[in-house]
């Protein structure tokens, strides 16, 4: 099965990619670890990509879809796939269609999981507290604020855009993580 995971920044993508990894084998492909590691190691992506990452605002679509479309090639991905964080505006989806359709694969479903900025803001702030030095350095109120607004403006969008083709389904991203973890098998259907 290939599936996004869509949200807004702190609304669990990444705790439920995970759990879909192990209960289902399908591969957590994160954006933002990747150009998280690329900014570790200093290559050229990671160059570009530290400063913008910092202020939480987007690295250019071209480096991500193309990140991704190689990522996808490698053989761990056959069996499925989670996008955690991209697409992340329309480009990007219209972008991540022409790359499945080249590779004769298509998408399976959109997992909204739809928090209310109050919530995320609290949760960024608990992270921040609780994980004392090893912060990450878009953790911080000014640029979660920036990255709030990026979704709004330019990830929101996509709810739309796979609601349209019908294979969008929300659950509700502020309950207990294991209701969570319940509500997106249930809308995934059996294995
Ligand atoms: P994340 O770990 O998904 O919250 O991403 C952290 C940061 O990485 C974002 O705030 C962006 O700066 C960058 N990033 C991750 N995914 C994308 C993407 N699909 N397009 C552009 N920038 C991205």
């Amino acid at each position: 099965m290939k599936l996004i995971l869509l949200g807004p920044p702190g609304a669990g993508k990444g705790t439920q990619a995970k759990r879909l990894e192990d209960n289902r084998g399908y591969v957590q492909l994160s954006t933002g670890d990747m150009l998280r590691a690329a900014v570790a190691a200093g290559t050229d992506v990671g160059l570009v990509a530290k400063d913008i990452m910092a202020r939480g605002e987007l690295v250019p679509d071209e480096i991500v879809v193309s990140i991704i479309s190689e990522r996808i090639d490698l053989p761990d991905c056959k069996d499925g796939f989670i996008l955690d964080g991209f697409p992340r505006n329309v480009r990007q989806a219209e972008a991540l269609d022409a790359v499945l359709e080249e590779k004769g694969l298509s998408l399976d479903a959109v997992i909204e999981l739809s928090v209310d900025d109050g919530i995320l803001i609290s949760r960024v702030e608990n992270r921040a507290s609780e994980s004392q030095g090893s912060v990450r350095d878009d953790d911080n109120a000014e640029a979660l604020k920036t990255r709030l607004g990026v979704y709004h403006e330019q990830t929101a969008p996509l709810i739309t855009y796979y609601k349209n083709r019908g294979i969008l389904r929300t659950v509700d991203g502020m309950a207990h993580v294991d209701d969570v973890s319940r509500s997106v098998e249930e809308a995934l259907g059996p294995v």
